[in-house]
């Protein structure tokens, strides 16, 4: 029996190639766990592998996607058993393990998530890590005690699946949420979602002083760089800002003033190697948020052969939301 891949493979100019192939059982890595893929998505970080724009690919050949969701087939752990609807997202899949584009993985007990009660694999796709890091950052600014009432929380790269995620997730908290965007006309969109105001992305991509007037009780960045530095140099005393991408750069031209004249805390979010216990916490609050009909709004489905065109539109910032890709039915 074969099944179809989206793999990428090395070139011997040490460039990357990413292309359809037919793939068998054996093929896949000797994992415990045996799972029908139905559903995945497309993240930044899946652009970058298909583009080949960042060096995100591990091991060569290599079944790109950093998220999948379907249905047990086979299990050797008492862990899992077949029909359980599960999830999975990081864990190194899609960079170092085989991951979601295809129509069979193989997977070690731990990198799987059961699929909220009441919820399925297309919703939990609809999400993916880009919901589930927009949750992480939402629950990493509570937990350092950033409360509703301290002030407005900007998200900046508002329109991209964990910006939308985050505004929705911090308006369902009660937060007063500002959407950061170099996409004006999509204010309905954010709004829809719960931000109550919408800011040009200009007003925070641009150098910025150590210390400027203080505006927000905290942030989820997803840009980095320069708009990182200016809202590190925008936030109150006492706030935090939780980093979560690199959409606009990987440095951070700042000075130590925000930290140690305002207290403010840099919160890192790192989605992938989240511990399992972490994860399930994490996907009931998404499952408690996100209906399937607001899942509806702020998401697009795609076949998996055109996810290569997909990967086109996100790098070049043309996507809105979240790309679930339909893998089998
Ligand atoms: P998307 O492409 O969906 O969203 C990114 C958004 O950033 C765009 O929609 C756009 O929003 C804005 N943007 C794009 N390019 C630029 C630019 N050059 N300068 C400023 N803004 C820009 O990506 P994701 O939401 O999937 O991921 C967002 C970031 O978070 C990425 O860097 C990704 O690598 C990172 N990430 C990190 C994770 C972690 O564990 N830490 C997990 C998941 C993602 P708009 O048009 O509204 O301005």
């Amino acid at each position: 029996m074969t099944f179809r891949a989206l793999v990428l493979r090395q070139l011997e100019d040490r460039r990357t190639k990413a292309g359809f192939e037919s793939l068998e059982m054996k093929d896949l890595p000797d994992d415990d766990v045996l799972v029908r893929v139905t559903h995945s998505s497309l993240n930044y970080k899946d652009g970058l592998a298909i583009t080949g724009k960042g060096k995100i690919a591990r091991i060569f050949p290599l079944v790109l996607g950093i998220d999948l969701a379907g249905e047990v087939v086979e299990s050797r752990t008492d862990a899992w058993k077949p029909g359980d609807a599960v999830l999975a997202t990081g864990w190194g899949l899609g960079e170092e393990h085989f991951g979601g584009y295809a129509e069979f993985a193989r997977l070690e007990p731990h990198m799987l998530t059961r699929i909220p009660k009441d919820r399925d694999a297309a919703w939990a796709m609809a999400l993916g890590t880009a919901g589930f890091t927009a949750m992480l950052a939402v629950v990493s600014l509570e937990e350092h005690g950033v409360r509703p009432e301290d002030g407005p929380i900007v998200v900046t790269g508002a329109s991209g699946g964990v910006g939308s995620a985050a505004v929705r997730s911090l308006a369902a908290a009660g937060y007063e949420v500002v959407a950061s965007t170099g996409r004006p006309e999509l204010e309905a969109y954010h709004k829809s979602l719960g931000a109550s105001d919408v800011l040009p992305r200009a007003e925070l991509s641009r150098p910025s002083r150590p210390l400027e007037s203080d505006r927000w009780a905290g942030a989820i960045d997803n840009i980095g760089s320069e708009t990182l530095a200016t809202i590190l140099s925008q936030t109150k005393r006492a706030g935090a800002v939780a980093s979560c991408g690199l959409a606009g750069g990987m440095d951070l031209p700042t000075t130590v003033f925000p930290f140690i004249l305002r207290g403010v805390a840099l919160l890192g979010i790192d989605s992938n190697f989240c511990p399992a216990e972490r994860r399930n916490l994490i996907w009931n609050r998404l499952a408690d948020v996100f209906t399937p009909e607001i899942v509806e709004t702020m998401s697009e489905t795609v076949p998996l052969e055109d996810v290569p065109a997909w990967a086109e539109r996100i790098m070049n910032g043309q996507v809105r939301g979240r790309t679930v890709v339909h893998i089998s039915s």
